[in-house]
């Protein structure tokens, strides 16, 4: 399961942050997560249970922000909104498409004491 790497790596961005702005309780964390990110949801949120546990994010709840797939389609020269990385374009059908955005994760806000 690779979110709890994920989330050890989430809570090393949390104390480095606490540690420049000088923060000792994080009441709320909100995540980005992108849609191609490859990361299931529900392991993350469990992943952060585990991890958080005797940390400066002892007490904080997770809140996701699911990000959707981006791509650009060659053949039809649209942006459009993917579930997955191999999807064909929802407007025309093509496979040739460029992602350009949903691969995110990332600590977007903080709730702190
Ligand atoms: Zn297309």
């Amino acid at each position: 399961m690779h979110e709890l790497s994920l989330c050890e790596g989430v809570l090393q961005v949390l104390e480095d942050t606490a540690r420049k702005q000088g923060f000792e309780r994080i009441n709320i964390v909100w995540l980005e997560i992108g849609a191609l990110a490859g990361v299931e949801l529900e392991a993350m949120r469990f992943s952060f249970e585990v991890i958080k546990k005797g940390t400066l994010a002892d007490s904080a709840r997770l809140e996701i922000i699911r990000l959707p797939g981006k791509a650009w389609c060659l053949p039809c020269g649209n942006n459009v909104e993917i579930e997955q990385r191999f999807d064909a374009c929802p407007r025309c059908g093509s496979y040739q498409l460029q992602v350009t955005g949903g691969e995110e994760l990332r600590v977007k806000e903080l709730e702190v004491e």
